[in-house]
């Protein structure tokens, strides 16, 4: 790779001065009759979700939905969603994602919190756009302060927070990410609508998520949903074939039948689809990128995916709702180099630094794990209503992210793991993953998790959670054949064999059940 390759690595982007609604307005003119959605049989084109959102729009402004109120959508991945989406943002409105699996007491807090003024499901959609006009309504939107996204952040290790996200950043980060993708630069039609405009040869970029066929299992309430599976697809004018819960058969018959370029997900979805046979009968040559996030993929699953997909381009990104979605990713470009296990490099204007774990701002030297901070146009303005834990983590205009990194001698990112999860064994950090990555390696293990168990003396004992590849294994010999892999102070002291490992929807693994089974 030339230094100098792509043409617009390493520049910033302009990016126009445009609301959100911009997106869907710009796309609708460009890929009209094209089908943006499909889903259980039914399609939605660019030029319909233009439409029916502008329609939606009016019916919430009639509905006295004013500028700034909250609007919550719970609902899983549906046609009506995008509507909704859109369209609240096209009254002026704040997206509040809502996850339809969560119990009731847990949405009524999250709701309460937010200071939602109305909950939309899918089947409430068609309604409030019912003859309803279907141009925009004249709303003043502040794309600095105003927010387009009010998004709730998974709660894994603590209490969720509303994060605050204005247009600029969904804009932006949204931009970042369909340029990187695509080798393009952001530009606006003569009407005001904001489309991205090709200026590397696409054939250089095997993985580009643009025009082709995309399947998306992403949940859309999740920062990876909303931006890297709705909007950075609706700017790309892909078509998108949805799945509203996981069955591997189906997504992989799809992925035959739609011949689809794109497949993105958490690694959870790869090795559900890694787990089932009809991975070797499927026909999926047509599948040029693969993109994978939230969540560490194991480096033998990237390379199990490599041998099924072998024209694939496997690109890993990081980010978190703090930063709208994301801050790293792989450069997609043939030619570029690619490095198993890392993150990439951070996408533009954005600038990453590791500052010692136990504190402090100084950057660490290439090659010592650090904790990651981001500094860039797509970091949050802050928690809703809650100025110290904002204050804690929005440092100088960085944010620290509680993510443990490692950067190597080229610039490239390695996610060590997260810093609530490192234990402390005598004094000595162990990162967890580290021992995730020789178990997941371990030919009787399918999926493993490791955490700490309390003791008085030590500080904390590695524990392992396997779930077993084959039948009849044998847990002491999975642990003696990793502990001899690693030095002393960070053997595993357990190995408990279980059926299943907790894992979130947007594809995180649940540490604090797993903790929790240890008490
Ligand atoms: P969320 O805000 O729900 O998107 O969660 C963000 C967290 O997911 C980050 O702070 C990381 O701990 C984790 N994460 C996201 N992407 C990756 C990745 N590629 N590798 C490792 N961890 C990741």
């Amino acid at each position: 790779m030339s230094a100098t390759w792509p043409p617009h690595l390493g520049k910033k982007l302009d990016y126009p001065e445009v609301a959100v609604g911009a997106i869907v307005a710009g796309s609708a003119r460009r890929f009209g009759d094209r089908v943006a959605f499909r889903h259980h049989g039914e399609e939605l084109t660019y030029a319909q979700l233009w439409r029916e959102a502008c329609q939606f729009a009016n019916g919430l402004v009639s509905r006295g939905v004013k500028p700034g109120d909250r609007v919550a959508l719970r609902m899983s991945n549906c046609l009506p969603f995008p509507v909704a989406y859109y369209g609240l943002l096209l009254a002026g409105a704040t997206f509040v994602p809502v996850n339809p699996l969560m119990p009731e007491p847990v949405v009524a807090a999250q709701l309460q919190d937010a200071g939602a003024a109305l909950t939309v499901q899918a089947s409430d959609v068609a309604e409030i756009r019912a003859d309803q006009p279907d141009t925009p309504p004249d709303v003043q939107i502040d794309i600095y302060q105003d927010l387009a996204h009010l998004a709730y952040t998974g709660g894994t290790t603590g209490r969720s927070k509303g994060v605050r996200l204005p247009h600029r950043n969904v804009v932006v980060n949204s931009l970042q990410f369909a340029c990187w993708q695509s080798g393009s630069v952001p530009a606006l039609d003569g009407e005001g609508g904001l489309i991205i405009d090709q200026i590397s040869d696409p054939a250089e970029y095997r993985n580009r998520v643009g025009t082709g066929q995309a399947i998306n299992l992403t949940p859309w309430f999740h920062a990876m949903g909303t931006i890297g599976g709705l909007n950075v697809l609706i700017l790309g004018g892909v078509t998108a074939t949805l799945h509203d819960r996981f069955d591997p058969v189906a997504y992989l018959a799809d992925a035959e039948k739609y011949k689809i370029n794109y497949m993105g997900g958490a690694p959870a979805l790869f090795a559900g689809l890694l787990a089932c046979p009809d991975i070797k009968t499927r026909d999926l040559s047509a599948v040029s990128s693969i993109g994978s996030g939230a969540a560490p993929m194991p480096h033998e699953m990237t390379i199990a995916l490599q041998r099924i997909m072998p024209d694939a381009v496997i690109v890993e990104g990081y980010g978190l709702t703090e930063v709208t979605m994301g801050a790293a990713a792989a450069p997609p470009w043939v030619s570029g180099v690619r490095k198993v296990g890392t993150v990439g490099v951070p996408v533009f204007d954005t600038e990453i630094k590791l500052v010692p774990v136990e504190g402090g701002s100084e950057a660490v030297p290439v090659g010592e794990p650090g904790e990651v901070c981001i500094r860039g146009p797509q970091v949050m303005l802050g928690y809703h209503n809650r100025p110290e834990e904002t204050a804690e983590v929005l440092v100088d205009g960085w944010l620290h992210t509680g993510d443990i990194g490692v950067f190597d001698e080229d610039g490239y990112l390695s996610i060590v793991d997260r810093k609530k999860d490192m234990l402390i064994y005598k004094g000595y950090n162990v990162y967890p993953r580290e021992l995730e990555e020789l178990l997941i390696a371990h030919p009787a293990v399918a999926m493993a998790a490791v955490v700490g168990r309390k003791d008085a003396e030590v500080g904390e004992l590695p524990v392992a959670f396997i779930v077993p590849a084959k039948p009849d294994v044998q847990a002491e010999q999975v642990m003696a054949d990793i502990n001899e892999q690693v030095v002393p102070y960070k053997r595993l002291r357990e190995v408990v064999v279980t059926d299943q490992i907790p894992i979130s929807p947007a594809g995180k693994i649940l540490k604090r059940e797993l903790r929790a089974r240890l008490t």
